[in-house]
């Protein structure tokens, strides 16, 4: 069975559970829970319980739950928070959207995360806090992050988006930090039926605050205490979500099963590979590898009718959006590198053992 393998391919998951997915989209429409509402509280509620906070708050996709966040912690203008240069965008825009500015902070040459030991150079009389990605699945180097952190006053939030479920010291991502932003997006390990994300805490201020804010501004209807937003989590997502949660320990086993075999198999001295450090259990949301010949490597895989892709092809710091703050090429070295040399290999739950094996055959075959 030789045919095209897909980076990711969602439509099997949906043959798989058509019934219990349509089933729960049925049940939202008979009751016309559209917006918010009963089944995005009970996801709440469940999503909370998971993740091992006090709460969770739904909100409409992963970016309105990181500008949430900051506004909950007070961030802006004039503000800076830090945040790591390889990582994707929207890890900055909340910090953007409230009139602060991102501090691009380089990535470490192993985990290729944020590099704690590059933070202090970083903090200024205005920063206020740290955002750290746990990217790839494979959560970041927490405690480091956190000593540097409390040392000088400055919260840290978690962007959790391509980590549901991964562990740092046994303890669930999101759960660690003052707040924890996941996203919902197709694809994510855990994902909507369009766009979805939440937001976790344990304090009930900073819970009750962006409740408000992703509601208007409003606690009780037509009267708005503040300027918010509509960021609402919608029904049907909420619904969905509560399925999918139960699937999710199956597709993460999975994906680490997946993800062990190309750490273990793949034997190529051109290729590298992403550390996981022995106090976390990472989830392989992208297994993102290194080559020297990164377009070449590209081609070599679509000439077989693999697809990979890019995570990230650009930067933050040197993205067009941020060229008015003025970083400049060689300002965060590692993180450049990578982004000329990643690859994204294809990983999902759904994977055919025979499409394993091709993945991991080709890239051992690969100018050897
Ligand atoms: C996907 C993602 C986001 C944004 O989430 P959306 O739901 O797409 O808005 C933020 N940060 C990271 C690291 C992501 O991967």
């Amino acid at each position: 069975m030789r045919g095209p393998i897909k980076r990711i391919d969602l439509a099997r998951d949906y043959e798989r559970h058509a019934a219990v997915y349509r089933e729960a989209i049925e049940q939202v429409c008979r009751e016309t829970a559209f917006s918010g509402g009963k089944y995005a509280d009970r996801f709440d509620e469940q999503f909370a319980r998971y993740v091992g906070t006090r709460y969770a708050c739904g909100v409409n996709n992963g970016t309105s739950a990181l500008h949430l966040a900051m506004l909950a912690l007070g961030v802006g203008e004039g503000d800076e928070v830090i945040v790591p240069a390889n990582t994707y965008i929207a890890t900055a825009w909340g910090v953007s959207y409230t009139g602060a500015t991102p501090v691009f902070v380089d990535c470490t040459t192993d985990t290729w995360e944020i590099d704690s030991t590059r933070l202090e150079e970083k903090i200024t009389s205005r920063t206020k806090g740290i955002i750290g990605v746990h990217l790839y699945g494979q959560p970041f180097d927490f405690n480091s992050v956190k000593k540097i952190a409390d040392r000088h006053g400055l919260f840290v939030v978690e962007d959790c988006a391509q980590a549901h479920g991964a562990k740092y010291e046994g303890k669930n991502v999101g759960s660690l930090g003052q707040i924890g932003c996941f996203s919902f997006y197709p694809g994510k390990n855990l994902y909507a039926f369009g766009e979805g994300g939440s937001i976790t805490c344990d304090s009930e201020e900073y819970y009750r605050h962006m409740t408000r804010l992703k509601n208007q501004g409003s606690n009780v209807r037509y009267y708005h205490e503040e300027i918010g937003y509509n960021y609402r989590m919608e029904g049907i997502q909420g619904a969905i979500l509560s399925v999918s949660l139960r699937f999710l320990p199956e597709w993460t086993k999975r994906r680490q099963e997946i993800g062990r075999r190309y750490q273990e198999e793949i034997r190529n001295p051109l290729i590298t590979m992403q550390a996981h450090p022995e106090n976390t259990e990472t989830v392989f949301h992208l297994f993102v590898i290194q080559v020297p010949d990164r377009d070449d490597f590209v081609k070599y895989m679509k000439e077989a009718e693999v697809e990979c892709n890019l995570h990230y092809p650009v930067p933050c710091h040197l993205q067009k959006a941020y060229a008015g703050l003025g970083y400049r090429r060689g300002d965060c070295p590692n993180a450049e590198r990578l982004s000329a040399h990643c690859v994204t290999l294809p990983l999902f739950p759904e994977m055919r053992e025979e499409e394993i094996a091709r993945v991991i055959e080709l890239c051992n075959a690969y100018r050897t």
